[in-house]
């Protein structure tokens, strides 16, 4: 593998069954680099634009970037991209976590699935090699206990799994990677699903080449540092994204009463992220090789919202369910975030759908 790239990218076509690799010219790679860019290019050329974005026919997209898989700060994040089933138009969501990297070390820049299986199935990819495996078995099941049973054989094996709301098509539904970080964007979820395919796992041993190895160390070195001397970085490492509640609500960028009221620094207060340290913080959490770890593990120990450890809300979340329907009960939103994740949905959405319901 050179400059970052494995130099294959798999394609899966779930109608006949087949999985095989292809390659991308070095100049496309150059231009758009990885990521959403690179998937846009490759539906534009390749595919329909009118297909029904639940058809067999529109693509579901997982792309990395040559920086994925290299251990730099920050450089887990991959893309997954489809039309998108929610609004009809482009559909991307970024995701930390671990997949893409293990992706890249298994060889694969990229995925491109097309078509429809008869049967739910699994995508299996290790070490070069693609396989289609039956999961008529785990449909129905929630991604909790889908990825502990397809990580039971070796616990470095990464999964991303729909649960029964991207079966459903629910058009809001996530995608789960390793119960702790989620493509929750534009219902890609429910592409999966109307494609029957229940997970896809990776598992690699392959490290990615680099240009240059001297300068990557130097930059890597340079980066480092930077990130610990960093206030930002020391403040999404301490509060998570939802450090950005207050700022947000001194610059008039939080929702409040679904954006027909006014700053309210009293409910923002209770709903910002000292307080989320304070009061719910289990511990922090990091995306492969970040020194950040601005993810938060939550858990309300009691009362009426008690909920069991598990990922904690984003700042958009603790708006959705806080600030929009002026809810200023902190311990609400965890257990509103936590009680679906296994189904999944994008929290965003679900929060986001309360007011309408209110004001409807
Ligand atoms: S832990 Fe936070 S800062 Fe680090 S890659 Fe993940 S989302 Fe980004």
């Amino acid at each position: 593998m050179q400059n970052g790239y494995s130099g294959k990218f798999l394609q899966v076509d779930l109608t006949a069954g087949v999985c095989s690799d292809f390659t991308i010219e070095e100049e496309r790679l150059k231009k758009f680099i990885g990521g959403s860019s690179l998937a846009a290019s490759l539906y534009l050329e390749r595919f329909d634009l009118q297909a029904d974005p639940l058809s067999p026919e529109n693509p579901l997209m997982l792309i990395n970037g040559p920086m994925v898989g290299s251990g730099f700060p920050g450089s887990s994040r991959f893309a997954m991209a489809a039309k998108s089933p929610q609004t009809g138009i482009w559909g991307e969501s970024s995701c930390g976590g671990n997949f893409g990297p293990e992706l890249k070390r298994a060889g694969f820049d990229g995925v491109i699935i097309t078509g429809k299986s008869p049967q739910p199935v699994i995508l299996s990819i290790t070490n070069n090699e693609a396989s289609l495996l039956p999961a008529t078995d785990l449909w129905g099941k929630d991604t909790y206990e889908t990825t502990d049973i397809l990580k039971a054989p070796d616990k470095s094996i990464k999964v991303l799994a729909i649960g029964p709301a991207g079966e459903n098509r629910v058009m809001f539904s996530a995608i789960a990677n390793d119960k702790g970080h989620y493509i929750g964007r534009t219902g890609l979820g429910a592409v999966m699903g109307a494609k029957n395919l229940k997970a896809i796992t990776a598992r690699g041993n392959q490290a990615p080449g680099k240009a240059d190895e001297v300068k990557y160390k130097e930059t890597f070195k340079t980066a480092v540092a930077e990130i610990k001397d960093s206030a930002f970085a020391e403040s999404l490492h301490l509060m998570g994204s939802d450090a950005a509640m207050d700022l947000g609500t001194m610059t008039g960028d939080v929702p409040f009463k679904n954006w027909s009221a006014g700053e309210d620094a009293e409910i923002s207060s209770k709903l910002s992220g000292p307080s989320l340290s304070e009061h719910y913080l289990v511990k922090a959490h990091a995306c492969s090789n970040c020194p950040v770890a601005c993810k938060r593990v939550t858990a309300v120990k009691d009362g009426p919202y008690q909920s069991d450890e598990g990922p904690g809300p984003e700042y958009e979340t603790c708006g959705t369910f806080g600030t929009l329907i002026m809810n200023s009960d902190l311990a609400a939103v965890p257990s509103a975030q936590v009680r679906p994740l296994p189904y999944p949905w994008n929290s965003m959405k679900k929060g986001s759908s309360a007011p309408k319901r209110r004001t409807a």
